[in-house]
């Protein structure tokens, strides 16, 4: 079978069973097998499999029809044009989190030398897209779990970041060593009840308790100190949870300016804040 063959049967059996983007992950998975770029493979199109590349392959196909999420097979995930090793101690990273990179480059880009931290770094997509984005930025990038933690270092190795971007093992604020300009934060903010049995995913890295809001919370309470006088706040949220959160922040912060955003597809998914210039803390 030569690999445009192979191609296309891998994107007719995962569309058969429902894959959403099955070209996209034929491709991937044969890429995966072959360990070749994806220039190589569409110039050796014409070439064929050998028995054990094939074996190799539908091995692959197999994993990815079992549930096994292609970022974890492949052992890479692109975010914000960005190539990062993942594994299962790490959540994938998302489309809709490039909006809280967005937000906070244009936040950043006016600032001398802003000090920032992405609290819950895991695989560390958030610190490392935005350490390479702001030249002159200083981040801090925590995690509680340590596995998560040399995923996020061997990215920071990949992209040669490993002096700008400090990892910190610990819970939430409390690692940094001074008060910071931002603080950047996608936490698990995933209800337990909805959190399936089947996930891959670390339950860790999605689990926000009862409400879903359990680790936000705690976040906000740490906030007070760790972030200077008319520092900005930035949270990644889920479906329906700006009105809890924006109240919890207003309650906390009286002056400060709070905003939320919605993702591509309408839902709210961002709430920033700017504290007040006058320290409230
Ligand atoms: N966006 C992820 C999901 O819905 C959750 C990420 C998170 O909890 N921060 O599966």
């Amino acid at each position: 079978m030569t690999l445009r063959e192979c191609l296309s049967y891998g994107r007719e059996t995962l569309a058969s069973s429902n894959i959403e983007y099955p070209s996209l992950e034929s491709e991937l998975l044969l890429r995966q097998t072959l360990i070749i770029s994806r220039v190589q493979l569409y110039l050796d199109f014409d070439l064929e499999l050998s028995h054990e590349q094939g074996e190799t392959f539908w091995g692959l196909v197999k994993r990815r029809l079992e549930g096994e999420p292609t970022a974890y097979i492949s052992g890479h995930r692109e975010f914000y044009g960005l190539d990062f090793y993942i594994n299962p101690s790490v959540l994938i990273p998302r489309p809709e989190t490039e909006l809280l990179v967005e937000k906070t480059i244009n936040l950043a880009k006016g600032c001398i030398l802003p000090v920032i931290a992405d609290i819950g770094t895991g695989c560390g997509a958030i610190a490392i897209s935005l350490a390479l984005k702001l030249p002159r930025a200083k981040i801090y990038a925590t995690d509680i779990s340590a596995s998560a933690l040399e995923v996020a270092r061997a990215n920071c190795l990949k992209h040669g970041l490993t002096s700008r971007v400090s990892l910190l093992q610990g819970n939430m604020l409390e690692p940094l060593p001074r008060p910071v300009d931002f603080i950047v934060s996608n936490l698990p903010y995933v209800k337990e009840e909805e959190i399936s049995d089947d996930n891959f995913e670390p339950v860790l890295a999605l689990n926000g308790g009862g409400d879903g809001l359990e680790p936000i919370r705690r976040l906000c309470h740490q906030v007070g100190g760790k972030l200077r006088p008319g520092g900005y706040l930035l949270l990644e949220i889920g479906q329906g949870q700006q009105a809890a959160v924006t109240s919890l922040l207003s309650s906390l912060f009286p002056l400060a300016e709070i905003e939320v955003t919605p993702d591509l597809s309408g839902i709210d998914r961002m709430v920033s804040a700017v504290l007040s210039p006058i320290s409230e803390a």
